[in-house]
Parts: C-alpha cells; structure tokens; sequence
C-alpha cells in the first residue's frame, strides 16, 4: 500500500483533483462535515472529482495501489458517525464537485448530482410544483440516504428515500460506469438501496418525483409529564388499521441545559397545508411551551431548513437500535435514557477544564442501548434490525438486515466488485 504513490497518480491525472493538507480547499472541506469527530480525522488528501469520468479515472488509479481500508467516500459529510466519510492518514474522496439538478417533467424524475444537498433539490422541485422524497435537514447530503435508507417526512408513505430510487448510476471499481435500475443491473439496483458505499460510487441519484404544494408542521415542545401519553398516542396511531399515513410524527425528549430540566419535543409534519385530525393529539398538548412552538404552512426547504439551523455540531454519539411499537418498551426506553444521563449530566457547559480520563458518553450509551434490547429481547418486541444511518461503529448493521439479504449484498459484491476494492481499500465501517 503506498499513499504517496496513490496520490501521486492522481495528480497525474489532474492535479486539480487533489486537495492536500492546508489547501483553502482542503480546510473547507474539513469544516463542512457535521461533527468533530469527523472533522477532527485528517486524510493525506481529498481527491475531489468533477464528473462521473473523474471518478472513473480516480479508481482506475487508486485500484492497483490500495489494499488495505484506507479510501473513504464522503457525499457531503453530514453522517454523526465517526470514520463514515473520512479517514485519517488515508485519502477520502468528496463529491461535492458533483453538481446538477435536471427535473424530467414528462418522466416524474430529478436526476441529483452525488455532490448536491437536499434544501437545492427541494428548491428547485418545489419552482415545478413538485416534490421529492429526501431529508429532514436541508443541509443534508443524497448519497448517505439513497445509499442507506433514509427516513422522510414521506417514510409512512413512500417507505425509506432509497425506496424512491428509480436509478443509481455508479461507477464500479473498475472505472465501469454503469446505471442500476429496475431493468438494467436490477440486482445492483436492489443491492444499493441500503447497502451502503459497499459496491461503487453513485455519481448520479434519480429520484421520483410527485405534486407537491406547501405542508403544515414544525415543532412543538412540552413537558415530561405528557411524555406518557404521547407514547401511547404515538403506539396507537401505529396500531390503527388504516392510518393517514400522509403524516410525520418524532417524539423526543432531551435535557435543556437552559432550562435546567428535561423537554419533550414533537416534531410532525402533514403533506397537506392544514393540521390534520390524525395530528391533533401530538399539535395541541396542553400545557405547552407556547413561544417555542414552530407550527406553520411552509414548504418543504422552508421546513428543512428550521430543525437544524445554526452552529454544526461538536461531538456527537449516535447508536441506534430498533423495536416493535409498544407501550412498554418506550416507557423502558425513556427509564434507561433517565438511569444513563445520571452519569452525563455534569458535562453539559463545561468552559474550561483538564480531566484525564475517558468521558463515558459511548460507554453509557452503549450499555442502555444494551439493556433496551435485552429488555425488547425478554419482551417479544425486539427488531434485529439497526438502521445504517445512525449506527455506531461497534453495531453490526449489515447482519441486522438478515442472511438471505446479506447473502444478496454479498453476491452483488462479487459480481460488481470482483477483486473485492470497495471492501479492502474501502474505508467505513459496515462492510460486507
Ligand atoms: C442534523 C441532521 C439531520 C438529519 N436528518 C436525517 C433525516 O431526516 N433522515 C435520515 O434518514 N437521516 C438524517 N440524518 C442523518 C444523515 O442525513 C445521514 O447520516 C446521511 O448519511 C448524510 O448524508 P451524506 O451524503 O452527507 O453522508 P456522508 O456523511 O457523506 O456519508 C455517509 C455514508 O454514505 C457513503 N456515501 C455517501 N455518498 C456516497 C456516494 N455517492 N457513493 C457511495 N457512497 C456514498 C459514505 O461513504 C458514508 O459511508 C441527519 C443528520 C444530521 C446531522
């Protein structure tokens, strides 16, 4: 394995490819991912492709060099989790020269850049009438969520954002550019949806797109003491039968360092331009923090862009793990959120201090999510599945999905990624 080589034969290519360390490029690049423990990872260098034919030419350079996980690929770097799309000491490529938004009118399809963020997708959908199925945050990136999953405010309705997919095109390690659709390279196609940066780099992502006017929704926030019940509302909602599924609900509670205690906060959204009766429950909790309260009619860019404005974020631990929807198994939830804060809580504001030892916060987040499972486990509600978005580096996301879909990634890997680059060179943290 030799970097230098790497990159040495990259700029042959074109050295306006190469960002090396303390280039104004180099820095900007750092500074956009969302978290410090991304942005803290210092590469040998971002190799940043302009069109599909540089990313080409990129992995036709790189292939023959690299054996070991040393390449990562960042779409715009708004993953939490560490080692997602950066690397230290090795070379991550960026595709945030990857540009272009064409709406085909006639075929209900946005063909995205890989280098995009959704708030110009929204943009320039919402300038058609249309809509599209993508990020709750405006700044977020394509290629994590149509790569991954991807929660919506469409999820109850058109399923995760990869399901929106009509066509990947992808470059494969062996510089083939090739499409992934329903028709051609369909097991690649399906392979993508939720496999991850295992199998090429997508250059190009098209969406389905559909009539979309303004939403009604925003955030409403509220004390602990009507946590239970938005639990149950929540699980019975869940349950209905037949639910208007043209609804977003997301309960969270969380400590308010400004507050001094602990705030729930519903986020919902409707897909109409009026609060729906399925909302009313979780819109119109009483008491609740009135001057706090963003519910409005507003378009998709608009809404996007409201839940995470301002500062990125410092350091942050995400774990995920999944359950089926019952009463019991949330209030545990929100039992072991209380138990494992007891040893956080006095981090919070901290201005200056020297502690030499480990701060517990992925320990103790590690063991509740532990002890939630356990409990989901002995309670017949447990979900072996973990969600590749928000998953940490110890969780084990491709064996959640199961061995007849794992086997499927597997299979498309060999076929597609014969010597097998994506998954030695290829830095992350979920391989096959
Ligand atoms: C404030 C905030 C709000 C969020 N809201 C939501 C939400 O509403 N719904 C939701 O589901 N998630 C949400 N997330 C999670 C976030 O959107 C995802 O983590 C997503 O992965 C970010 O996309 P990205 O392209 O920036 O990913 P990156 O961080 O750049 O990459 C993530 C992973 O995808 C791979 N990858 C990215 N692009 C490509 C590509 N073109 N080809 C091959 N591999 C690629 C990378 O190698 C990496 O493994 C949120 C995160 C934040 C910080």
């Amino acid at each position: 394995m030799s970097i230098p080589k790497a990159i040495e034969a990259v700029q042959k290519i074109s050295t306006k490819l190469v960002a090396l360390p303390d280039s104004e490029e180099y820095n900007e690049i750092i500074k956009s991912y969302y978290t410090e423990l991304e942005r803290e990872l210092r590469p040998a260098c971002f190799l940043t492709p302009y069109s599909p034919g540089d990313v080409a030419d990129i992995l036709k350079a790189l292939k023959p060099l690299l054996d070991s996980p040393v390449v990562a690929i960042a779409g715009a770097g708004q993953q939490t989790t560490p080692g997602a799309a950066n690397i230290q000491g090795g070379i991550t490529i960026h595709l945030r020269n990857l540009r272009g938004i064409d709406i085909d009118e006639e075929h209900k399809t946005i063909s995205v850049g890989a280098g995009e963020n959704m708030g110009h997708v929204y943009e320039k959908a919402a300038a058609m009438g249309l809509g599209v199925a993508g990020n709750r945050h405006a700044r977020g990136g394509i290629g994590g969520e149509a790569l991954q999953g991807g929660l919506s405010y469409y999820s109850y309705s058109r399923g995760f954002i990869c399901d929106g997919i009509v066509n990947y095109q992808v470059v494969l390690a062996s510089g083939e550019i090739v499409d992934a659709n329903a028709e051609t390279n369909r097991d690649l196609w399906i392979a993508l949806r939720g496999g991850g940066n295992n199998f090429g780099i997508v250059t190009r992502f098209d969406f389905t797109a559909f009539p979309q006017g303004q939403l009604w929704g925003g955030k409403v926030y509220y004390f602990e003491s009507s946590f239970p019940g938005q639990i149950k509302s929540l699980v019975d909602y869940l349950h209905e039968p037949n639910p208007d599924v043209d609804v977003h609900i997301c309960l969270s509670l969380g400590y308010a360092a400004t507050l001094g205690s602990t705030v729930c906060m519903n986020d919902i959204f409707s897909l109409k331009p009026e609060k729906p009766k399925s909302l009313e429950l979780f819109a119109d909790i009483d008491p609740q923090i009135e001057q706090m309260k963003t519910l409005r009619v507003a378009s998709l860019k608009d809404l996007t862009t409201e839940i995470f404005e301002g500062a990125f974020a410092n350091r942050v631990v995400k774990m995920t793990t999944t359950v089926k929807s019952d009463t019991n198994i949330l209030e545990y939830a929100v039992q072991t959120y209380h138990e494992a804060f007891k040893e956080l809580k006095d981090i919070e504001n901290i201005l200056f201090s020297l502690t030499f030892e480990p701060i517990p916060i992925y320990s103790v987040n590690k063991a509740a999510i532990k002890r939630l499972e356990s409990e989901a486990q002995s309670n017949n509600v447990s979900v072996p599945y973990l969600y590749l978005n928000y998953g940490f580096p110890h969780q084990d996301v491709m064996r959640s999905y199961g061995s007849a879909s794992l086997d499927h990634l597997r299979k498309a890997s060999s076929k597609y990624d014969p010597d097998g680059f994506f998954q030695k060179a290829g830095a992350g943290l979920f391989k096959l």
